[in-house]
């Protein structure tokens, strides 16, 4: 297999292409995945932010769904930023009733937790374990992960205001997951650290 995996973007809904650019500028060949098929043909996948209600409800309707919980299962290593956090989750609160996740993420997360007043912020995150500075994130109408199972490693957190104490980055196995958009921000680390995960994987 050739050093640079092919690590696909999940394009039901949201926002691929900012995917796309972040692995391609860590070394990875980015694959937009819109059919089934092409889950053969990736290492990794990423799934985008976005809204989680409108893509868990097209992997249903275009039979993505039990596809992807196979792929997880057969080991395939996932990251998701934000609704792809929730797509992660195993547990969603504030769901739509409907909402199914792909899950594997032994967390329970909250949709929309931030509330209304700041529907959008950015702060910086100390994630000393990605090596450098705080890491500059990105929040958008995001999810919060409200409580993890044993296996779950907190990687981020918020560390000061009102939300001191909430965790927005978790890891378990090859699961990683961010309440925020690295791929907004040209700050490539978790892209990185995924492709690592990735390269380990194989
Ligand atoms: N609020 C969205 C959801 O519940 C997530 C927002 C995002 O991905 N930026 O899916």
């Amino acid at each position: 297999m050739s050093a640079s995996p092919t690590i696909g973007v999940l394009a039901l809904q949201g926002d691929v292409r900012e995917h796309e650019r972040s692995l391609e500028a860590v070394g990875a060949t980015a694959l937009r995945v819109r059919r089934i098929e092409q889950l053969s043909l990736i290492d990794a996948l990423v799934i985008p932010g976005g809204e989680s209600t409108t893509m868990s409800k097209l992997a249903v309707m275009d039979g993505f769904m039990a596809p992807l919980r196979q792929a997880r299962l057969d080991g395939m290593p996932m990251y998701g930023s934000c609704a792809g956090m929730i797509m992660l989750a195993d547990r969603v609160l504030d769901a739509r009733p409907d909402q199914e996740t792909i899950g594997g993420l032994d967390i329970t997360v909250r949709r929309n937790a931030f509330g209304r007043q700041v529907d959008s912020f950015e702060t910086d995150i100390d994630m000393a374990w990605l090596g450098g500075p705080p890491m500059h994130a990105v929040f958008i109408r995001a999810p919060w992960v409200e409580a993890t199972g044993a296996e779950v490693e907190v990687l981020g957190v918020i560390d000061s205001g009102d939300r001191a104490g909430t965790i927005v980055a978790v890891r378990q196995g090859l699961l990683l997951a961010t309440s925020f958009h690295p791929e907004l921000t040209g700050d490539h680390r978790i892209h990185s650290n995924f492709v690592e995960i990735v390269k380990g994987n194989r």
